[in-house]
């Protein structure tokens, strides 16, 4: 029998707040000491009481526009109660049956050609736990987690493959940095990942069984677990067995999956409201300013970069990346005013090794887009040839000088009278003299490196096809 996997995700996105979501605490713990950025609010002390930092709401507000979400004017806090070591009240504040907002989906471009639109169910603001570890021989526990801003995002079962689920988490990832709500960095824990799991007949109506798989935490690992647990399943079914609605452990040493518990139902929480906050109102004032400045999306972004600029595909994918690049292109090609596709040349080819090896935002860079479109302007008139323009990047964006300052301090300004190059390369024939009989006798390849010589002593400045047409004639 043929199946088909049925998967749904539940996100946890770790927000960039400066503070925590009910104290003052700083957020960030990265670099702390453990159990140092802690108070008797987040650390749960009797008799504390929360207040809610509002930035997080607004960044959830963000997140369920950039949703297409069905933001709620009127949302509720509620306990949900557990005990685990790592969560010092014995319960977390999160959102229930009245979320910040429900609805929405997301289009997902699938590298097979197709888009796979995920349809969001809810998300709801909640605080993190602390995390726990083994060293020492010891179970020890670090609270400074607990409090830290998480919206939590949960999907309709509409993924269809491991990869789906994979691309889903790459364009999740870009989206929370374009709407700038969270570093999305997997590999800190800004971006958690757990996957419902079921399989059923193809063209079957109803669900199976599903498992929950925990602690994923790269995208790697997300597309592995979820094709092993298909595989699983399908075993199990073909051996006539029933699948159990387990919890899974993903263990990335191993890359396998355990089983951790028995699913909890919704029952085992006992929700309740948090009666130490207020429901969060959202009027129409708050809401317009929060989405005041609310940027153009990363897909719609792409596509208007094709139609608008004439762009391949290709490259609109890669500028659309990150939004300080789309935007680095589009004031580039602003201040160009010739065809984009230039600028999207350099920009792809030559300034992103800039931006890779230096680690930065494209907004950073010393080179800006002004700089680039006169580097390209040189080039286009042929005032410095190609390989000293693609030097003049690296110059430029190492001193932050201009373009024409360097290229006049450094007599940069490429030799393009006939003359001056043929003086050089006679000089060049008369030394070489077995190189030119060889050259003579067919041993053509040898074009290559005359040109290099003369490009040499002439320190780069000539135009190459200039040198060897000129050597073309004189070796006739
Ligand atoms: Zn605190
Ligand atoms: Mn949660």
């Amino acid at each position: 029998m043929d199946y088909e996997p049925v998967i749904g995700l539940e996100t946890h996105i770790q927000l960039n707040t400066q503070t925590k979501i009910f104290c003052s605490c700083k957020a960030d713990s990265w670099v702390a000491q453990p159990n140092t950025n802690i108070c008797p609010v987040c650390s749960g002390m009797p008799g504390v009481l929360p207040v809610l930092n509002k930035m997080v709401v607004e960044k959830g507000i963000l997140l369920a526009k950039a949703m297409k979400s069905d933001i709620q004017d009127e949302s509720f806090f509620d306990r949900k109660n557990y005990f685990y070591p790592d969560l010092p009240k014995g319960y977390q504040i999160s959102q229930f049956d009245r979320p910040l907002a429900r609805g929405g989906y997301m289009d997902v471009p699938v590298p097979a050609g197709y888009i796979r639109r995920v349809t969001i169910w809810k998300m709801h603001m909640e605080e993190d736990a602390g995390k726990t570890k083994n060293e020492f021989g010891r179970r020890l526990i670090d609270f400074n987690r607990c409090g830290v801003p998480l919206i939590e995002l949960v999907t309709a079962p509409d993924i269809r493959t491991a990869d789906e689920a994979a691309q889903y988490l790459i364009r999740l990832r870009q989206l929370l940095r374009w709407i700038g709500i969270s570093e999305a960095d997997m590999e800190r824990g800004h971006l958690r990942c757990d996957a419902n799991v079921s399989i059923r007949p193809v063209g079957a109506d109803y669900l199976n069984p599903k498992t929950e798989i925990k602690n994923v935490n790269s995208i790697d690992a997300v597309k592995d677990a979820i094709e092993k647990e298909i595989g699983r399943q399908k075993r199990e079914y073909e051996a006539g067995r029933k699948v159990e609605a387990w919890t899974l452990e993903w263990d990335e040493d191993t890359q396998t999956l355990k089983k951790m518990r028995s699913k909890e139902t919704e029952a085992d929480y006992r929700y309740f409201r948090e009666p130490d906050l207020l429901p969060v109102l959202l009027d129409n004032e708050w809401k317009e300013r929060i989405l005041a400045n609310f940027p153009e999306l990363p897909l719609d972004r792409r596509a208007r970069f094709i139609s608008e600029y004439g762009l391949p595909e290709y490259d609109a994918e890669i500028l659309t990346g990150e939004r300080s690049l789309a935007d680095y292109f589009e004031a580039a090609v602003e201040f160009y005013g010739g065809d984009p596709k230039r600028i999207s040349n350099w920009l792809i080819n030559d300034v992103m090794r800039l931006l890779n090896s230096g680690g930065i935002p494209a907004r950073d860079l010393k080179l800006t887009p002004r700089y680039l479109s006169e580097v390209v302007r040189l080039v286009d008139s042929n005032k410095i040839n190609v390989s000293t323009g693609k030097s003049l990047l690296e110059k430029i964006n190492s001193t932050g000088k201009s373009p024409n300052a360097i290229v006049s301090d450094e007599g940069l300004a490429q030799v393009s009278d006939d003359q001056s190059i043929r003086l050089v390369i006679k000089e060049v024939l008369a030394e070489s003299p077995q190189e030119v009989a060889n050259y003579k006798n067919g041993k053509i390849t040898l074009m290559g490196w005359f040109v290099g010589q003369v490009m040499k002593r002439m320190r780069g400045k000539p135009d190459p096809l200039v040198v060897k047409t000129i050597l073309e004639d004189l070796l006739k």
